[in-house]
């Protein structure tokens, strides 16, 4: 097991659970924007958010950000340690420092002291995009071993000045090669493990490939908190990640889903009402599952073991609630309205 390592109150490592955190888009010298898409973020169940803090005045509108929102602020640093000072000053709750860009010892050294008088954690956080030359093979390619000794060389620098509030991550783009990479770390440390896998894409292949790669080290019992990353909306990587991690009983947040692919027997247009269904729903946080089955030939059983399911016939469907029928042979037409209606009333009372 990892150790536990706080950013505010939130713990990371140890026998907590793992952390859904994401990062902002939006340029981080608005204000406005970042609060809005963070606090957008944190309803959709994102519990650390990390902003780019690109220059001076992105690092001076930390402490505004900060005091508008309800989740622990991480700043994202690369090239100059005068802005990771300058957010510490800020007061975010934890840095994330590149190994890869910010080599000298001197400056990384004056960002640890400033980090250890104000109590936060540092991340070090490797990125197969961005590996100093020394770590790369000698036809200069990104490696496994080149990450991890990248990232050591910079957490053994931390620990040589006492500074032991560490986290780490290894993303790279290639999903072996970032397996590889954290399973060599966990062997190594028992500092908690940020996983990912970098420049992931767009949503659909995306959060396919975060989904092989996440799925794998989670199931292995790696990563302590994740970030799936998406060229996007980063609301769509909380979501992704609540996926992988439901699909992993790993966190439970939000509806469970169990749908039918469909087939020759399917008598309602099931795809139609699912997406209706899942689309009117995604703001419940509540631990339900609901089966939508387009025949009774594997709906019956689903239905009788989620808490609401729908069970396709030609043109209607019969609704059941906790495996009883509660509505039979709804009119097509009127399924997602009913879907909904039913949910929504049973999530009254599993609210968190
Ligand atoms: Fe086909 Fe029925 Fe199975 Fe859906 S539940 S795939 S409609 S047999």
């Amino acid at each position: 097991m990892t150790r536990p390592i706080y950013v505010g109150s939130l713990c990371i490592g140890g026998d907590a659970p793992i952390v859904v955190q994401s990062m902002t888009n939006t340029n981080t010298r608005d204000v406005d924007a970042t609060v809005t898409q963070i606090r957008q973020l944190e309803h959709a169940g994102c519990e650390l958010v990390r902003v780019a803090v690109p220059d001076l005045a992105s690092a001076a509108a930390l402490t505004h950000i900060r005091e508008r929102i309800g989740i622990p602020l991480v700043a994202d640093i690369h090239f100059d340690h005068r802005i990771a000072l300058a957010s510490i000053q800020a007061g975010v709750d934890k840095l994330r420092l590149n190994p890869g860009n910010i080599t000298d010892p001197k400056k990384i050294i004056e960002v640890v002291e400033a980090a250890a008088a104000a109590k936060i954690p540092i991340r070090v956080g490797a990125n197969s995009g961005s590996m100093a030359k020394e770590y790369l093979d000698k036809d200069g390619h990104v490696t496994a071993q080149g990450m991890v000794a990248s990232a050591m060389a910079q957490v053994r620098l931390l620990e040589a000045h006492r500074f032991e509030q560490i986290i780490i991550s290894l993303k790279g783009t290639d999903v072996p090669m970032t397996l590889a990479a954290y399973r060599m770390m966990a062997h190594e440390v028992d500092y908690p493990l940020h996983i990912g896998i970098t420049e992931a894409g767009t949503s659909w292949e995306g959060g396919l490939r975060s989904a092989v790669g996440l799925g794998v080290l989670l199931e292995q019992g790696i990563g302590d908190t994740v970030r799936v990353s998406l060229t996007g909306d980063p609301v769509e990587e909380v979501r992704v990640a609540y996926a992988i991690l439901r699909a992993l009983n790993l966190r439970q947040r939000g509806i469970t889903f169990r749908i039918c692919p469909t087939c020759g027997r399917t008598g309602i247009a099931l795809e139609k009402i699912a997406i209706a269904v899942q689309d009117a729903v995604r703001d419940l946080n509540v631990r339900l599952t609901v089966a939508m089955m387009g025949c009774v030939v594997n709906g019956l059983g689903e239905a009788r073991e989620a808490d609401v399911g729908l069970v396709g016939a030609t043109g209607r469907a019969t609704i059941y609630v906790h495996g009883e029928p509660a509505a039979v042979n709804v009119a097509e037409a009127e399924l997602i309205e009913r879907m909904v209606s039913t949910i929504r009333d049973l999530a009254g009372g599993n609210q968190p």
